[in-house]
């Protein structure tokens, strides 16, 4: 295990890597506090591929409050031994201004709905510019063959999609299912700072999710009634005591590629919802399948 801080040195560890036998590369990108999902993505890309690169970078242009960038975990020591446990042999660590040196004047901006609506909408323009900019950074670094995201971030997923096709980089981009504890709240960097009850409160989220995959399974199309099913769940009407104390940012139908809002559903769609429980934000998404019509019907 490597961990190089410049991009010359991660081309020289890549050249390497290929000299020696490497077919492929693949690319996990995260901003460190790794932990089982980001494991997943990790295992995903050692699957296949010879050489894997996790990369640690705590993306400022990304974040839309100072206080959240400050906040936000670092544990390099901890996430290489990890990395390393999950099958990564590069971590590429660079620092912000190895990313973003002197005289930095260059953004990637993905065009709306894609980027304006929900998680835009949420975090201001700026965010998907400084996810798609310092994505194309990396992978314009890396040239892996395979780059590996979370299902997790969906919309973040699809802008980098988006973004690759359009500007031609030639990486596959692998989106991973959301990796989720036992309880089924999905994996986060963020859930650490959950108190015991606020995470008991969280689970409304995947249990809100889960109770519009069912009503759509059995056939339910209409978008604004699901999203009042979801409304009702994170409400916890159900079971007052633990849905008490969280506050619903977005519950979003949408179309799983474009993101844009669906008043019917028709075909594939996706429900994402994000909610704020204390002061913790969360985002979690499921994919939303209509019930294959039966013989005759
Ligand atoms: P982050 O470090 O939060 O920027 O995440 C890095 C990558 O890990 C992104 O592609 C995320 O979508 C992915 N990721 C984060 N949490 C999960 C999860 N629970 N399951 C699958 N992928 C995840």
């Amino acid at each position: 295990m490597r961990i190089v801080r410049t991009i010359r040195e991660l081309q020289a560890s890549i050249r390497e890597a290929r000299a020696a036998g490497a077919a492929s590369v693949g690319m996990v990108p995260t901003m460190g506090a790794l932990h089982e999902g980001h494991l997943s993505l990790v295992r995903a890309a050692r699957a296949e591929n010879d050489c894997v690169v996790l990369s640690i970078f705590v993306n400022p242009t990304q974040f839309d409050e100072s206080a959240d960038l400050a906040a936000y975990p670092r544990q390099e020591a901890q996430d290489a031994a990890l990395a390393e446990q999950g099958g990564a042999q590069l971590i590429f660590a660079p620092s912000v201004a190895e990313m973003y040196p002197s005289g930095y004047a260059t953004t990637v901006h993905v065009e709306s709905p894609l980027t304006t609506l929900f998680e835009g909408a949420r975090r201001g323009s700026a965010h998907f510019d400084g996810v798609a900019t310092v994505v194309a950074k990396l992978l314009l670094a890396a040239l892996p063959e395979r780059a590996y995201f979370g299902q997790k971030d969906a919309q973040q997923l699809r802008v980098v999609q988006r973004m690759v096709a359009d500007l031609g980089i030639p990486t596959r981009i692998v989106g991973c299912p959301t990796s989720r504890d036992e309880d089924g709240l999905a994996r986060s960097s963020r859930n650490v700072r959950l108190s015991a009850d606020q995470r008991q409160r969280a689970l409304a989220i995947p249990r809100a999710l889960v109770a519009v995959q069912e009503a759509v399974a059995e056939g339910e199309t209409d978008a604004a009634l699901l999203r009042s099913i979801a409304l009702a769940a994170l409400a916890g009407s159900s079971s007052p005591e633990v849905g008490v104390g969280i506050d619903p940012e977005y519950i979003a139908i949408v179309d799983p590629d474009g993101f844009e809002p669906l008043d019917t559903l028709t075909g594939e769609a996706l429900c994402a919802i994000a909610a704020r429980v204390g002061d913790v934000r969360l985002i979690d998404n499921v994919l939303l399948h209509l019930p294959k019509p039966t013989k005759g019907s």
